[in-house]
């Protein structure tokens, strides 16, 4: 008798899960909801471009950003920035993927979530 997916299609290996009251902590470096994430979590995003913060902290630094090393805290919402943004502006979780590939969402240096591109 197997366990039926998660919702959103993806197996989630069993070492991976954590009980219910703690799902909120960040899977990588256990930070609280609305906390930094902790240095070297392989979870954090850049602040500044919003991609993997392992690309962006060491030099050459943040490309996107014309080399800036991030210098402020990348935060930690208590769920994915992209499944808030899918929440917040009503879009399928599974399609959120998809128009921030397309960039009709972007990353938002200031809120460190994801917002619809002007
Ligand atoms: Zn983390
Ligand atoms: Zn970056």
């Amino acid at each position: 008798m197997g366990e039926d997916p998660p919702a959103d299609g993806r197996y989630v290996r069993r070492s991976m899960t954590v009980p219910n009251d703690l799902s909120s902590l960040c899977g990588g470096c256990h930070a609280a909801m609305n906390e930094p994430h902790r240095p070297g979590c392989a979870k954090a995003r850049c602040p500044y471009c919003g991609g993997q913060r392992y690309d962006c902290h060491e030099p050459p630094g943040c490309e996107v950003f014309g080399g800036v090393i991030d210098d402020k805290p990348s935060m930690w919402w208590g769920r994915w920035p992209q499944d808030i943004a899918a929440e917040r502006y009503g879009v399928d979780k599974r399609e959120i993927f998809d128009l921030i590939e397309v960039g009709l969402f972007v990353w938002d240096p200031d809120t460190q979530l994801f917002k619809p591109a002007d």
